[in-house]
């Protein structure tokens, strides 16, 4: 309720990677009891419906302009909020402690005395696992998994610990890495791993139109890879991806010759 007396609070939701079924049912709690709403680009539509239509939403996602709303605004617009006394629902995609600036956005409420509570989201590396059926860890294959961003603010270079990420028994799950994937390949190789390394890329995860492409390091460094579909994009690197339901013999290459694939990788 919009009460000016009382101070307000702020949820910070992860809402999952798109399908609503992943939404937990704190999450959706959250959001029906909100006065506000304010979500960000990668929240589906499929959630957004979930909205009650009496709450106000705010998409922080872009501005007119398609350029997103920089991080100190959306601070300042979701202190401005709860300090009129409004009870925030802050959605974003996956889960908000995973690659989402949550931690950023509650240190910047409590500072200002604002009461913060979470509700975790499936981030999209367990989301993408449980539609595609590939484990992240798997007995003889993988004995541990590594959440990586494949980029870096601004123009920094992308400095990842590249001896400690090249294991054959370790699951690398990239987030964000779409623009420099070429590069994380080839220096995935130069640090050990063989250039036939299965690679798993999963565009709009768990959503209706989700698409895979099966692939191999040694493939992604010398393609160059184009997603024109539009929609998140998520890397699988590791001997689990062999798991893959539809993955027979000489899968590979039947996948990546599929027409409706080539149009996600090419050279
Ligand atoms: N907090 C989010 C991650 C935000 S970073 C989470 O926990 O999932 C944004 C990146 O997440 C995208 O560039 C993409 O790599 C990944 N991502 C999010 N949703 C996805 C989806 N439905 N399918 C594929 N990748 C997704």
């Amino acid at each position: 309720m919009l009460n000016g007396s009382t101070q307000g609070e702020v949820f910070l939701i992860g809402a999952g990677p798109g399908d609503p079924e992943l939404l937990t049912l704190k999450a959706l709690r959250m959001m029906q009891e909100a006065d506000v709403v304010v979500h960000d680009r990668l929240v589906s539509q499929a959630i957004l419906d979930l909205i009650p239509a009496n709450v106000q939403r705010i998409d922080v996602g872009k501005k007119p302009n398609h350029h997103p709303v920089p991080q100190h605004e959306i601070n300042a617009l979701l202190l401005r909020l709860a300090e009129a006394g409004q009870r925030v629902a802050r959605v974003k995609g996956g889960d908000p402690m995973i690659f989402g600036r949550g931690s950023e956005e509650a240190a910047v409420l409590r500072d200002a005395g604002i009461p913060v509570s979470f509700a975790p989201g499936i981030t999209a590396a367990q989301g993408v696992s449980a539609s595609t059926g590939v484990p992240l860890t798997h007995r003889g294959l993988a004995k541990s998994v590594r959440y990586v961003t494949g980029h870096c603010r601004g123009d920094m270079p992308l400095d990842l610990d590249w001896d400690g990420l090249a294991h054959t028994d370790t699951t690398l799950v990239v987030y964000m890495g779409h623009a420099n994937m070429q590069y994380i390949a080839g220096e995935l190789m130069n640090h050990g791993l063989p250039a036939e390394h299965p690679v798993l890329v999963v565009v709009n995860g768990t959503r209706p139109n989700e698409t895979r492409l099966v692939t191999q390091l040694g493939a992604l460094q010398t393609k160059r890879a184009v997603i024109p579909v539009p929609g998140p994009v998520l890397f699988i690197v590791g001997r689990v991806v062999s798991l893959l339901d539809d993955m027979g013999q000489n899968a590979t290459d039947a996948i990546l010759d599929a027409p409706e694939l080539r149009q996600v990788l090419h050279g």
